[in-house]
């Protein structure tokens, strides 16, 4: 969770550039999955350090899945999953392994990383046109709801992570629920108004929606690419936050 954690707030600090963890200016395979099997940018690395983690520091739970996490994947990433099926229904080891780990491992690995591959390349940009992220219903699909990354990018603090909350978007209706037990507090989400200042401003066009009739330009049928994706958005220059030592 921390390391995690700590690069998603990297990657969305200097999203589409080299501070960005899986900069997805070098390519599709770089920030599907290159990134991880290569050894970081050195601007990266820098800027790794700056990013202030002690919110989750504080955090006892996280902090021990930090501390104990090879153990704690051992039993709860790779034992309890193949056990389970072997104890409840009879599996053999074998297909517990290769279903319960290993292709359950590859399918979420490969899904979380379209997120950061997919939808930052194929799909509209209806909330912010210059930034790189896309509204992907593809990846959200896959995801349970995380490929509204245009939305996202521009609104990162929003707990949904897109505009609506369903369909496909079932992380942000399992958020609502964890509210409602008490595990989560404090839920913020954009204003209606807010949004649409925004959509009309900054928007490409391809908004869909109910209040905004005038301003639809282009909404191709669903199609995992999304064609009306029109690729127009130009290399950001995100300046950086903060000031490096020479
Ligand atoms: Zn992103
Ligand atoms: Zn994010």
């Amino acid at each position: 969770m921390y390391i995690w954690c700590r690069d998603h707030r990297l990657h969305h600090r200097y999203s589409d550039t080299d501070g960005d963890p899986h900069n997805s200016k070098r390519g599709m395979f770089y920030s599907h999955f290159g990134w991880l099997m290569t050894s970081r940018h050195p601007l990266c690395k820098k800027l790794r350090d700056t990013i202030d983690m002690s919110d989750l520091q504080q955090d006892r739970f996280v902090m021990f899945q930090y501390r104990h996490f090879r153990p704690l994947y051992f039993f709860l990433g790779f034992l309890l999953p193949i056990w389970l099926p072997m104890h409840f229904f009879q599996e053999t080891f074998t297909n517990a392994v290769f279903v319960c780990f290993f292709l359950r491992y590859v399918y979420t690995m490969h899904v979380t990383a379209c997120i950061n591959s997919l939808a930052h390349k194929f799909g509209t940009r209806p909330y912010d046109k210059t930034i790189q992220p896309v509204e992907s219903w593809f990846v959200s699909l896959l995801s349970l709801g995380e490929g509204w990354h245009n939305y996202h990018h521009a609104y990162p603090w929003d707990y949904k992570a897109a505009e609506i909350g369903m369909p496909l978007n079932s992380t942000a209706s399992l958020i609502r629920l964890c509210a409602s037990l008490g595990l989560a507090y404090d839920l913020k989400s954009v204003d209606p108004e807010t949004l649409n200042k925004r959509i009309i401003n900054k928007g490409d066009g391809t908004y869909e929606v109910k209040y905004l009739e005038e301003h639809v330009t282009a909404i191709g049928p669903l199609h995992p690419l999304n064609p009306s994706y029109r690729g127009t958005c130009p290399d950001p220059e995100i300046k950086l936050k903060v000031r490096m030592k020479p």
